[in-house]
């Protein structure tokens, strides 16, 4: 089990100190030298420079590897492992710089991620087409170009929803709903209607309700590929996540509270979740897709919509596995490091707690310090889409310019 993950040696709290930056960053940059230490130390806007600087130097490489390199072609056109993922990045680099060149390059690549999935049936915002209509929606507003504009959001409109969708996030109806939502968000609440979204709340309540029914302990189930998933990707995590954003009924919040309860209580000793309902006896993923920490986060958003003591508890037992057994061999934001950062992110937004902020530091540290020795040493996965957002360094790219200002940071393409 050890071999998934690095064991968590860093201390359990930091206090920051006011040395200078000259001489801790010459500490930091020290090659061979454990600068950990000195950075997990680092005034907080000393380090947010240097996680700055380090994002802005991965963006760069992750642009060219992806792009530059590739032909300008689309073989992936998905967030998820492929070119969208490079120009989401993109996209967050320019809210972070307000560097046009980058608004400029986002256009462009989402354009070739038009043409390439054209014939796509993928629906969803991390693996379809949705996600390249809504990325190319707010792009171009940015850019006040009015005719993409227009062009990306009728294209959104075209697209259908087949009847044999599973509801999951990565491919199926909740992963539709986020593009909605993310829409709605940066265009204005009412460019994707309610009463469009709401039949497809209706889909997935009732067919959690029946997959319930047939169970009879939880409320809401759902089924991807045979499997009974409990994780953010696939599963009911992911699947509570967004419809805790969508206009519910009383009847469906108590539903959506019940689910989670369930998951609660049905937990591993550990404080970890399984994978799927079947797989209750394997705890040994602690990742985004499956295990504490896709949960953590829908737990954390269930303590802030219901004020309810039970989920902030069970997010903050979450987090305690997260900072035990995330420290994983990988940095990708699906099941790595930098995924797992954003959960105590999110518990920091919630709690305000110090002690969460510096445990996502010490995520954030530990990969600028190390990932590029370990990877080169083999110590750690580099993955198999190195560049990627969700797999590769593209997600550490997207940590660290999260980190610049914390109170802010959201999960890429999954926190709104
Ligand atoms: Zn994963």
């Amino acid at each position: 089990m050890a071999d998934r993950f690095f064991p968590n040696t860093m201390p359990q709290f930091v206090p920051e100190t006011g040395t200078s930056l000259q001489h801790q960053e010459q500490e930091a940059l020290t090659i061979g030298a454990d600068s950990l230490p000195s950075l997990l130390s680092m005034p907080y806007a000393q380090l947010a420079e240097l996680l700055k600087r380090a994002a802005l130097d991965l963006k760069e490489t992750i642009a060219v590897e992806t792009w530059g390199l590739s032909g300008q072609r689309a073989r992936d056109f998905t967030l998820y492992c492929g070119l969208l993922g490079t120009a989401f990045l993109l996209l967050k680099s320019h809210h972070v710089t307000g560097n046009a060149n980058d608004l400029a390059l986002c256009s462009h690549i989402v354009k070739a991620c038009d043409s390439a999935s054209l014939t796509s049936r993928d629906v969803t915002f991390l693996c379809g087409r949705a996600g390249v209509c809504a990325i190319g929606a707010v792009a171009a507003k940015l850019r006040g170009d009015d005719e993409s504009l227009r062009y990306y959001l009728a294209h959104f409109q075209k697209i259908k929803l087949p009847k044999n969708l599973p509801d999951e996030l990565l491919y199926g109806r909740v992963g539709f709903l986020w593009a909605c939502l993310f829409l709605n968000k940066h265009l204005g609440q009412g460019t994707i209607p309610s009463a469009y979204t709401r039949v497809v709340v209706d889909e997935i309540i009732n067919n959690g309700r029946a997959m319930g029914r047939k169970m009879g302990r939880c409320p809401l189930m759902f089924e991807w590929y045979g499997e009974k998933y409990w994780g953010a990707a696939h599963g009911l995590a992911g699947i509570m996540h967004v419809l805790m954003d969508m206009e519910l009924k009383p009847d469906e919040v108590e539903d959506v509270k019940g689910t989670l309860k369930y998951m609660i209580h049905n937990r591993f000793p550990s404080g970890n979740y399984p994978a799927s309902e079947d797989d209750r006896k394997r705890d040994v993923l602690v990742h985004w897709c499956h295990g504490a920490p896709g949960v953590a986060l829908t737990l954390v958003k269930a303590a802030k919509h219901f004020g309810d003591k039970e989920f902030l508890d069970a997010a903050i037992e979450a987090a305690e596995v997260v900072w035990n057994r995330g420290l994983l061999k990988r940095v990708g934001i699906c099941h790595g490091i930098s995924g797992n950062a954003y959960v105590f992110l999110s518990l920091y937004q919630l709690t305000k707690d110090a002690k969460y902020l510096y445990r996502a530091k010490a995520f954030a540290c530990f990969l600028l310090e190390r990932a590029h020795k370990l990877i080169s040493q083999g110590e750690m996965h580099g993955g198999d889409t190195p560049y990627s957002l969700f797999e590769g360094q593209g997600g550490m790219s997207y940590l660290f310019f999260d980190m610049i200002d914390p109170s802010q940071s959201k999960f890429p393409a999954y926190e709104l």
